[in-house]
């Protein structure tokens, strides 16, 4: 039987990747429902190609053009961004793959959970902000969170066929980005473009910035935690400059499993849209002789303070890794903008973790006002 599959971001990096998998499989997938927040002439296009049930454009002022576009095919227009929490429950959806990027995840992902959808989660930011009450949910909903991301796939690989056997701890590897090996004095002027131009992977730009910076690493500790039940000292980061490995698990009579393989998001997509199939691809082969060798070095949070503040985020649980995560999305946007500079967002992330309001159990209003407030105070940081 075929998977329904609704992209909510189909015109990012992940999502036209996922696109991309699902044509070669048209016997396995169908793409069942779209989104975008502003780029609606590629929505159109996507729709036009893949006939989706339902199509949603969340920045409204776009909506009569998709309206209009789609006025005679099979294809319901929609907006808003209630629309997109109220689309993934549509009852022939079996997966809701989220490419959202940042916070604007975490409320339809919820809503999917309920109406029992498995999750294929590329939005680590969900689990980052509320990964205590998501993976409860889905726990209570029977609902299964397959991993995107390529560690977490990696780890999620390595479990498969392991699931009587407890972990003793996992290692994420990092590429550590453009900037590996440049201290605090080199970092201090550079630029978004050095920033934007990472070595090893094409992806959107927020999660480019945080690969720079290291806080994608950071987002990614929180992101395990919850997806594999560990407690926070259970989780270690490796600098990886290949990326071909791309994560580790080691267990208790000490046995190491790695997978590896080309650094190639559609793998980790294919795989946690067929779990637990493997699907034939034509994925370019990894060869030996290409790379003579792999090497490994401690990451250095010394300079790359944002991977330590989301290791101390972690440990100190509740809402903090929520405060971590939109002050993060808010100096990020501002360092694309060239307001603030690259080492000055881990002071508007340190500032923001210690002065927005701690919450030890929060609730999902608490989460909602903790992003709110932290917003807040970190535009008032960079913006004077
Ligand atoms: P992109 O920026 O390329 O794409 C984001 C998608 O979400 C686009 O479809 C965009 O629409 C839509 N979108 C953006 N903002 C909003 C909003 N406020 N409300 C609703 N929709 C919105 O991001 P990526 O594909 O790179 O990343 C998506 C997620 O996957 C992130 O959480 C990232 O961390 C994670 N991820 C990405 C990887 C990658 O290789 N790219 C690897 C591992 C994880 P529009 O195009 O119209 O702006
Ligand atoms: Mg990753």
């Amino acid at each position: 039987m075929k998977k329904h599959i609704a992209i909510l971001g189909s015109t990012g990096s992940i999502g036209t990747q996922t696109l991309e998998v699902i044509a070669a499989h048209p016997d396995q997938f169908t793409a069942s429902v779209l989104t975008a927040h502003n780029n609606v002439d590629l929505l159109i296009e996507q729709c036009l190609k893949y006939a989706p049930v339902a199509a949603v454009i969340t920045n409204q002022t776009h909506y009569s053009k998709l309206k209009e576009a789609l006025a005679h095919t099979q294809t319901k227009a929609m907006a808003g961004e209630d629309a997109l929490s109220e689309v993934v429950t549509a009852p022939e959806i079996n997966i809701v793959l989220t490419a959202l990027v940042g916070y604007s995840g975490l409320r339809p992902t919820l809503s999917a959970i309920r109406a029992k959808k498995h999750i294929a989660l590329a939005n680590k930011e969900t689990l980052v902000v509320a990964g205590e009450l998501v993976t409860a949910l889905a726990k209570q909903h029977e609902v299964n969170i397959y991993p995107v991301d390529s560690e977490h796939s990696a780890i999620f690989q390595c479990l498969t066929g392991e699931e009587q056997n407890p972990i003793e701890k996992i290692i994420l590897t990092a590429s550590g980005g453009p900037f590996r090996g440049k201290k605090t004095n080199d970092l201090v002027n550079v630029t978004k473009a050095q920033a934007l131009k990472h070595p090893n992977w094409t992806m959107g730009a927020k999660i480019t910035i945080d690969s720079a910076s290291l806080m994608n690493k950071g987002l990614e500790v929180i992101e395990a935690k919850w997806l594999f039940g560990l407690e926070a000292s259970q989780v270690e980061v490796i600098v990886h400059p290949q990326s071909i490995i791309h994560s580790l698990v080691q267990f208790e009579d000490g046995s190491m499993k790695a997978q590896m393989g080309l650094p190639d998001m559609k793998l980790p997509i294919q795989f946690a849209l067929s779990y637990p199939q493997r699907l034939k691809s034509d994925f370019e082969r990894f060869n030996f002789a290409n790379y003579p060798n792999l090497t490994f070095e401690q990451p250095d949070v010394k300079t790359f303070r944002n991977l330590g503040l989301a290791f101390d985020a972690m440990h100190q649980a509740g809402n903090m890794p929520c405060i971590l995560n939109a002050a993060n999305e808010i100096a990020v946007d501002r360092f694309l903008k060239d307001r603030v500079k690259f080492l000055e967002m881990s002071d508007v992330i340190a500032n923001c973790m210690a002065k927005v309001p701690y919450v030890a159990t929060p609730t999902y209003d608490d989460f909602v006002y903790t992003d709110a407030e932290t917003r807040k105070m970190a535009e008032a940081i960079c913006d004077r």
